[in-house]
């Protein structure tokens, strides 16, 4: 498969993915008192929806890296990095077409996230991503798909 197809067929999957989840969310919070019944337990409900906040926001920016590596392959800058501009390893285009930062780069961004998108809500925060805000047992939960 080329890699203008496997861009294609991520991004399909992402957004039929995200709708998904966002579906999901809504009926979840039309029904969130039923659901709590049901389980017995409020907390498995709240546990439900920062997952859900996760997985969702891990998906979108998983996206707007596909999406970029759409716009990249286009203008033939596809396998450079957006930042250093070096050239992205093979083994790392192989197993992440959607690639746009070479390793180094990518683990920088990886880490301070809000140094990219400085706002007033960001300073407040800190670096800390705001579904772990609560302190709450759930910092030592491993999300799953
Ligand atoms: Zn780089």
């Amino acid at each position: 498969m080329t890699i203008g197809a496997r861009l294609a067929v991520a991004r399909r999957d992402l957004d039929a993915h995200i709708a998904r989840i966002e579906a999901e969310a809504r009926a979840n919070g039309s029904a969130s008192i039923s659901f709590g019944k049901r389980i017995g337990d409020g907390t498995s409900v709240a546990v439900e929806r920062l997952n859900e906040i996760a997985i969702l926001e891990r998906l979108t920016k998983q996206r707007r890296m596909v999406v970029r590596a759409q716009a990249k392959l286009d203008e033939g800058s596809y396998g450079t990095c957006d930042a250093c501009a070096s050239t992205i390893s093979d083994a790392r285009i192989e197993a992440l077409a959607w690639a746009i930062h070479c390793l180094e780069c990518a683990d920088l961004e990886a880490v301070p996230e809000a140094r990219h998108q400085p706002g007033p809500s960001a300073a407040a925060q800190g670096p800390t991503p705001a579904t772990t805000d609560t302190g709450s047992p759930w910092d030592s939960v491993r999300w799953t798909d």
